[in-house]
């Protein structure tokens, strides 16, 4: 990783201290974020309204990740994956998606993923670290300078947890959320967690109306435990209490994924136990099928069973629809993300 700080970690707030801290007043980190969030520039040089003596002090203190693409795959539905360099000699892929409404992007939060799903391929390979505030937004940015298309949505369901890499992912939605920043509402943001409970609660105390997006996957400890090893910390009961005192604290609505594998937790004694364990919650269900992974043990639905499935939830009050699935054809959805190591 390059050893400077990366000028894309600091939100607007810290960013105003660290210019108070090198001698400037704090409204030139208003005119860096500018130039970084919303001219998208890629140096220093490209601030002109900067000093040059100011600029060459910003080159000698910071550097600007600008993340390198490796490779760039296009899906017959017009998703983009991207695999990009992250200048460490690890490399992480991001996804663009478009929708009717707009486009949406599909970040990592972490190199590798500690969590172990059963049916991901995200978290084959070893963990490697944590990505910093900068390097999520960057991946944003990198796809906005590559595209030149305006991105309007946020998906957290890349390579990782995201709430085990708390800290950074939170600042990351500050950059991006800041009206002299990205200026992406929080409401176009969704953060998807494998369920850890404590992280929920803490996420449930900061003012950030950002989507909760629950992976869920089966409805019983036995099932999601095989699928979802996280379980065994975190079980089904603890964490549909925190969803429920998350909605409490929030009033807002979560989203609760669901992939649907064969034979595994597709059938309708499945879809009844869901209905049982999610009645009365604000919430809505999102059911993905299962994408196979290389050498995954779960194989996909047939569409018959998910569509019974959904009609089963909306029929007994539980609003589900089926998501549409993108990027298959370049291992673009859901759970066919990976890191890969540049050296290996
Ligand atoms: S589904 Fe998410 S939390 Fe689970 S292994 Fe994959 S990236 Fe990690």
């Amino acid at each position: 990783m390059i050893k400077m700080k990366n000028i894309k970690d600091y939100n607007l707030e810290e960013l105003k201290k660290e210019m108070q801290e090198i001698g400037e007043k704090p409204f030139r980190a208003e005119q860096i974020f500018k130039w970084l969030y919303q001219e998208k520039v890629k140096s220093f040089d490209e601030m002109t309204n900067l000093s040059l003596e100011l600029r060459k002090k910003l080159e000698e203190k910071y550097n600007i990740c600008n993340f390198k693409i490796i490779k760039k795959q296009e899906s017959k539905d017009g998703t983009i994956k991207y695999l990009f360099d992250v200048l460490d000699g690890n490399a992480i892929e991001t996804v663009l998606m478009s929708y009717h409404h707009g486009y949406s992007i599909c970040i990592s939060s972490q190199i590798g993923c500690k969590m172990g799903c059963k049916f991901c391929a995200s978290t084959g390979i070893n963990f490697a670290r944590n990505l910093t505030s900068g390097e999520i937004v960057e991946q944003l940015l990198a796809v906005e300078q590559d595209t030149g298309v305006r991105i309007s949505n946020i998906v957290f369901m890349g390579i990782g947890e995201p709430l085990d890499n708390y800290e950074n992912v939170v600042n990351s939605i500050r950059i991006i959320n800041n009206p002299k920043g990205l200026n992406i509402g929080a409401r176009h943001i969704s953060i998807s967690t494998s369920g850890l409970v404590p992280k929920i609660y803490k996420l449930s105390e900061e003012n950030i109306p950002c989507t909760l997006s629950i992976s869920l996957h089966a409805t019983n400890n036995k099932k999601r435990s095989e699928m979802m090893p996280v379980n065994n910390t975190y079980p089904i009961e603890e964490l549909i209490q925190a969803c429920k005192d998350y909605i409490a604290k929030t009033n807002r609505r979560i989203s609760f994924e669901y992939a649907l594998a064969k034979d595994n937790n597709d059938n309708l004694e499945d879809a009844k136990e869901l209905v049982k364990l999610l009645k009365g919650m604000l919430c809505h269900v999102n059911l993905i099928p299962i994408n196979k992974i290389e050498k995954g043990k779960f194989d996909k639905s047939s569409n018959e069973n998910i569509m019974k499935f959904r009609d089963y939830l909306n029929d007994h009050g539980i609003v589900a629809t089926i998501r549409r699935e993108l990027g298959s054809d370049i291992d673009a959805a859901c759970g066919q993300l990976r890191r890969k190591n540049l050296k290996e």
